[in-house]
């Protein structure tokens, strides 16, 4: 039997574990399914300094307290890689790379992101054998080396200065002008307060030459075109990520061109219902760990929400063989709290043959805008899942409305 939960986490980086701690406080039976170790990319930075409260700290130590947080909430970790959504009906199906099938009411996506190759001669051959695509050693490990680095955003000038501690020479490849650098203003503080970088601006690689081993990269200038060669035992390609997305191929959740998941910034909901999405495989602008703990955090308030939606809707309010009576209100509308006050009334004379049903369109707006409520208060009038009338005026009139529509037999 396939095995079924509330929630299903695509993804265990820091979008992941935020989503699924998020979940599993909520009372959901909550499954994460990460194809490696849980953590993602910020298992493998080697200072983080921007978390709130976490103080200065490197990424392995932050992520290990993420994953201790989540399992004693008691999420189930899956290792293994998915490969395929169908996320259409009540229950959407995660299918894993081994064919696995699970299920789950809710799903949040959040597979982040993978280093963006450079597409050069020289870099698949040489691949693993000086071309490196995340900094995984500690700087020691580079003593009295050359390298480069190719990249001018924040991680790329994160490895720079790491690397700068004990590399003989460190070069940063970048292509923008060094006052047009994408990395922020922390990060080119520390760039220039680090000493034996030194920074090749508005330049590009052309290719990555080496016998069996990286020795040197062909440079050209995107200023005058000139070419030339700078020796070096490793190249380090931190020029921006592109998206883990392409299992979601002909899911019908909507990519942007770059592959990027489209979701509602307020409340990381895709374009399929039940379906949300999470750090640095969202759209989005600013890609650190505080967001994309923040996007997984959010999206697991949404899902929640949504799951709690779809209860209300099918048990409470389409379920019941009585008539349901049901309030569309808000807390914040004076008339709306008389008109709750009224349907109490006009049930109990029913004598508990008509339920009432209270929703609060302040909390659950899908449902109002499922059934085409666009105002509050609103009442109407179900019987066996079937829409009988809507009343949305003249409310003094109701106990006379509800006798009027109410089914001949029940
Ligand atoms: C060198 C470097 C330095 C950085 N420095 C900082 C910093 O100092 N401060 C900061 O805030 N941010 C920093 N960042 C950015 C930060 O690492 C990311 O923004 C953050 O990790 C994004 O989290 P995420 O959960 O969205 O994605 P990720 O961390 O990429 O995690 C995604 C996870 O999903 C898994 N996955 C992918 N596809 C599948 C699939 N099909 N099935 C199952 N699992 C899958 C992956 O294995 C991965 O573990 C840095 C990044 C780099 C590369």
């Amino acid at each position: 039997m396939t095995a079924r939960f509330d929630l299903i986490v695509v993804g265990g980086g820091p979008a992941g574990l935020a989503a699924a701690i998020c979940g599993a406080r909520s009372r959901l039976s909550t499954l994460l399914i990460e194809k490696g170790q849980p953590g993602g990319r910020a298992a493998h930075i080697m200072q983080i300094d921007n978390f709130p409260g976490a103080g200065c700290t490197t990424g392995p130590d932050l992520v290990s307290r993420f994953r201790g947080q989540a399992e004693a909430l008691g999420v189930t970790f899956l290792q293994a890689e998915v490969s395929r959504l169908e996320p259409e009906g009540p229950f959407k199906t995660v299918y894993t790379r081994q064919g696995v099938a699970y299920e789950a009411r809710a799903v949040i996506l959040c597979p982040g992101a993978e280093p963006r190759t450079l597409g050069v001669r020289g870099e698949e051959r040489l691949r693993g054998r000086g071309v490196h695509y995340a900094v995984a050693d500690s700087a020691a490990a580079w003593a009295g080396r050359d390298v480069v680095v190719v990249g001018d955003g924040d991680a790329a000038v994160a490895a720079a200065v790491h690397l700068a501690q004990s590399a003989r020479k460190v070069s940063l490849v970048c292509i923008h002008s060094e006052d047009r650098m994408d990395a922020c203003p922390a990060s080119l503080a520390q760039l220039r307060g680090s000493s034996g970088i030194q920074v090749i601006a508005q330049t590009a690689v052309e290719e990555i030459q080496g016998e069996g081993r990286v020795e040197r990269v062909v440079l050209r200038s995107l200023v005058n075109g000139e070419r030339w060669t700078l020796p070096a035992d490793a190249v380090f390609v931190l020029a921006g990520i592109t998206p883990c997305t392409d299992f979601l191929r002909g899911s019908g959740i909507h990519l942007d061109a770059r592959g990027y998941i489209i979701a509602d910034p307020e409340t990381m909901a895709t374009s399929v219902d039940g379906i949300y999405a999470a750090g640095d495989a969202r759209r989005k602008w600013v890609r650190q760990v505080i967001t994309a703990a923040a996007d997984g955090a959010i999206a697991a308030r949404s899902a929640e929400r949504f799951l709690a939606d779809e209860e209300l809707v099918n048990h409470e309010l389409l379920g019941p063989a009585d008539p349901v009576l049901a309030v569309f209100w808000s807390p914040a509308d004076p008339l709306s709290l008389d008109v709750l006050q009224q349907v109490e009334q006009v049930a109990g004379s029913a004598g508990g043959r008509v339920h009432v049903v209270r929703i609060d369109c302040q909390q659950s707006a899908r449902v109002a805008q499922r059934l085409g409520v666009v105002e509050v208060p609103t009442v109407m009038l179900f019987h066996r899942g079937i829409p009988l009338a809507t009343l949305t005026e003249d409310f003094n009139h109701l106990a006379d409305w509800v006798a009027g529509h109410m089914p001949a037999r029940i």
